[in-house]
């Protein structure tokens, strides 16, 4: 048994006796959330459970593909609906977020809720106290191959993924993809095995790539070539940072997730270090933070921006008011803490 299906010893006998279960994720939820989510969904209505995906805001164009997305009650949405399966389910699943406040407007109700509670994640230091059962992992690419192993580890799929349905070992492999940006980071040798398994046993990769990947609108690629070339800053340190202002974001009706994967691209010039997308959301700015090895872009989020995350790709806020006097002082507040971090004596 793996390490990590013996650290989900309890689960077995949690799902025996649940029957009603609502599955749980964070805030503008990624490809690792929506696909651990819909996975776990597949699976356990494959075994006759009524289960549910909550999630705070709705799921973003590209990872619509997957089966069961239609199905997900989304807070932001219909409140309501979310907090009467919060309090009526007896378990609930916490994947691919760590704390109820990654949650945002949703956390109270889902800590409020009295069902058994069982979080399964990859990020560093989950909130312990707030669950029954804490599967957490952080040598591993993303919580969909977390999910991944405890499922394969349960006595009725004994170590066969074809015993999962293909929904669900689809939305495993999008998640993992997601996460590791196909490929690119986070990878270990579990995460190689985990994506030949699920492609041995029929997983359609070609068709999963071409709708996370190339199934974009044009405003899209528009809106990421003006950000690149009008608002993009490269710091004498080493680092690459742009704001995504509101304006720029009408201008081209863009919708949430549709920038996914842009802060990535200036980590591709040599003498780039750490890239920082600032996106502008009211009176909070919110940040992406990547980083090559050997920068902890998950100590920057937590020292300057209120954030956390995984060493290289972590995330953060900035709140006008607080943090900063008006909007325009943002890009001096950015430009500072990137200057001080790598100017800094830790990296
Ligand atoms: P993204 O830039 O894709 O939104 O987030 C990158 C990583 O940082 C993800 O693993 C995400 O869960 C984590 N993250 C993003 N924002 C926050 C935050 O405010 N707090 C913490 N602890 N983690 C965050
Ligand atoms: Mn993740």
């Amino acid at each position: 048994m793996c390490e990590n299906a013996r650290k989900s010893a309890g689960l077995p006998e949690l799902l025996d006796r649940s029957s009603r279960i609502a599955i749980v994720s964070h805030a503008r939820p990624d490809g690792d959330a929506v696909g651990s989510s819909l996975a776990a969904l597949s699976y356990l209505e494959s075994r006759g459970k009524n289960a549910t995906v909550l999630l705070p805001d709705a799921v973003p164009q590209s990872l619509k593909f997957l089966e069961g997305s239609s199905s997900v009650l989304v807070f932001s949405d219909n409140p309501a609906g979310v907090c009467s399966v919060l309090s009526s389910c007896d378990l609930l699943l916490c994947l691919d977020c760590g704390s109820f406040s990654r949650l945002e407007a949703m956390g109270p109700a889902a800590q409020a809720s009295g069902a058994a509670k069982v979080v399964i994640d990859h990020h560093p230091s989950p909130d312990a106290a707030s669950f029954d059962l804490v599967i957490g992992e952080t040598e591993i690419s993303s919580a969909s191959e977390l999910l991944y192993q405890v499922l394969m580890g349960l006595p009725d799929v004994a170590g066969d993924s074809s015993r999962l349905p293909l929904a669900c070992r689809t939305a495993l492999l999008a998640g993992m993809t997601s996460d590791t940006n196909n490929f690119n980071n986070s990878v270990w040798p579990s995460t190689f095995a985990m994506a030949s398994d699920l492609v041995a046993s029929g997983v359609d990769r070609d068709y999963v790539l071409e709708k996370m990947y190339s199934s974009w609108r044009e405003n899209r690629i528009r809106a990421m070539s003006a950000i690149l070339s009008e608002d993009l800053e490269i710091t004498p340190e080493g680092a690459a940072f742009f704001v995504i202002w509101q304006e720029r974001w009408d201008a081209f009706g863009l919708q949430e997730g549709e920038l996914e994967g842009l802060v990535n691209i200036p980590l591709g010039i040599d003498k780039v270090r750490l890239s920082v997308s600032v996106r502008e959301c009211g009176d909070v700015f919110r940040l992406s933070l990547r980083s090559k090895r050997g920068v902890s872009s998950r100590e920057l989020a937590i020292r300057s921006f209120h954030g956390g995350g995984h060493e290289q790709a972590s995330g953060g806020k900035i709140f006008v008011g607080q943090d900063v006097a008006s909007r325009s002082e943002v890009p001096d507040y950015v430009r500072r803490a990137l200057r001080e971090f790598l100017g800094g004596a830790s990296k």
